[in-house]
């Protein structure tokens, strides 16, 4: 089945990183449009300052595309990488015959791209920016007609590059959760709140309130009901 149905929206590429996180954060955001910043979110915000204006800028065999709007019609989905680079080649092939190299107008060559994300705090034990990172790979895949091997995530806390291979088993995982996040804004209904350890780090807490009782029966009545429907 197409993650996107006929006359649905793109979602925002961000929306796979939030559904990884909490599906009801991605639900308050992406459905009911929600959006609340601390101290995580804005660090978060001034790392991108740099990378969130568009521009770009060539460094002898490597062009630097910063703030690059991406889209995929086949995923449905859109959104802005914080920076593409692309690396020049000779001919548009690796030495397995794939197209992995596009032409970039006004440049001669071909240009291999390398898209790289953004993050503040260090690697996490989840894969969801991996899968953000994914996503815009496949998106570049789609718009460019080629096949990228692999990308990096910046952390702020670190300073480090860590590169991350789009193997099968984290484009199953994209686009996986490409489809989950299409059905959660299909359905329209943000699902109640579990208390996690994520929730301390959530920008979305106060409105979300997941201590709650009320939120805990409102959780339990949502797995009542999700066993319910699967034994009909
Ligand atoms: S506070 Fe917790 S349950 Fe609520 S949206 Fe955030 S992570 Fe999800």
């Amino acid at each position: 089945m197409p993650v996107l149905q006929p006359d649905e929206s793109p979602v925002m590429l961000s929306a796979l990183q939030h559904y990884l996180f909490c599906p009801r954060q991605c639900a308050l955001i992406h459905v009911e449009g929600v959006w609340s910043e601390n101290f995580l979110t804005a660090a978060g915000r001034q790392l991108h300052e740099r990378v969130d204006r568009r521009g770009g800028e060539t460094r002898r065999d490597v062009h630097l595309a910063t703030a690059l709007r991406l889209t995929s019609q086949r995923l449905g989905l859109t959104g802005v990488a914080d920076m593409v680079e692309f690396h020049r080649q000779e001919t548009s092939q690796d030495e397995s015959g794939r197209i992995v190299a596009a032409r970039l107008s006004g440049r001669s060559g071909y240009w291999r791209p390398f898209p790289v994300e953004y993050k503040r705090g260090a690697p996490k034990s989840h894969r969801a920016d991996e899968v953000q990172l994914c996503a815009q790979a496949l998106c570049l895949e789609e718009m460019l007609g080629v096949t990228i091997a692999a990308g990096a995530l910046f952390y702020g806390e670190t300073r480090r590059r860590t590169d991350v291979a789009f193997d099968s088993e984290l484009r199953t995982l994209t686009e996986d959760v490409a489809g989950k996040v299409h059905a959660l804004v299909r359905a329209g209904v943000t699902p109640p709140p579990v208390l996690t350890k994520g929730c301390r780090a959530c920008s979305l807490v106060d409105v979300c309130r997941p201590g709650d009782v009320g939120g805990r029966e409102s959780a339990r009545r949502w797995i009542n009901n999700q066993i319910d429907e699967a034994c009909r």
